[in-house]
């Protein structure tokens, strides 16, 4: 299915890569900006309501899991470290902590690395929005 995307402006659309990645990191819709890219957790919207945006076409599949560990296991390694430097704390006491940090940076993570590789995806025109690649409609290629 096409993306049969409502036509935009230039200045609605993003400029670059990093600015539409932006976007997509902060929930937004990649594409103009103006509203929300997910109706449910991590589920997007089937299309921007404002830009009409087909949101279906991306295929995240597991990447985005893939980068919240990729940064969640960059993140807790000094505080595990510095945890287990500094403080005297028994080490199921550690291990409850570190287990719940994780935990909550893992689930928070999830939902802006799929905007992002949802941003990724459309910017670059892979998947269902190859002939629709927002670089080329921007006018950045
Ligand atoms: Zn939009």
């Amino acid at each position: 299915m096409p993306t049969e995307a409502l036509p935009l402006d230039r200045t609605s659309l993003p400029q670059g890569l990093g600015a539409a990645l932006w976007r997509g990191v902060r929930g937004k819709c990649p594409r103009c900006g103006g509203t929300h890219l997910f109706a449910r957790f991590l589920k997007p919207v089937e299309r921007c309501r404002l830009c009409g945006q087909n949101w279906t076409l991306h295929a995240a599949d597991d990447f985005p899991p893939y980068i919240s560990i990729l940064l969640t296991g960059h993140i807790m390694a000094p505080v595990i470290i510095e945890m287990g430097l500094h403080t005297g704390l028994p080490g199921w006491t550690m291990m409850l902590i570190v287990a719940a940090l994780a935990l909550v940076l893992l689930v928070g993570l999830l939902q802006p690395a799929k905007g992002g590789v949802i941003a990724l995806q459309w910017w670059l025109g892979m998947h269902g929005f190859a002939g629709y690649a927002g670089k080329v409609e921007a006018g950045v290629v």
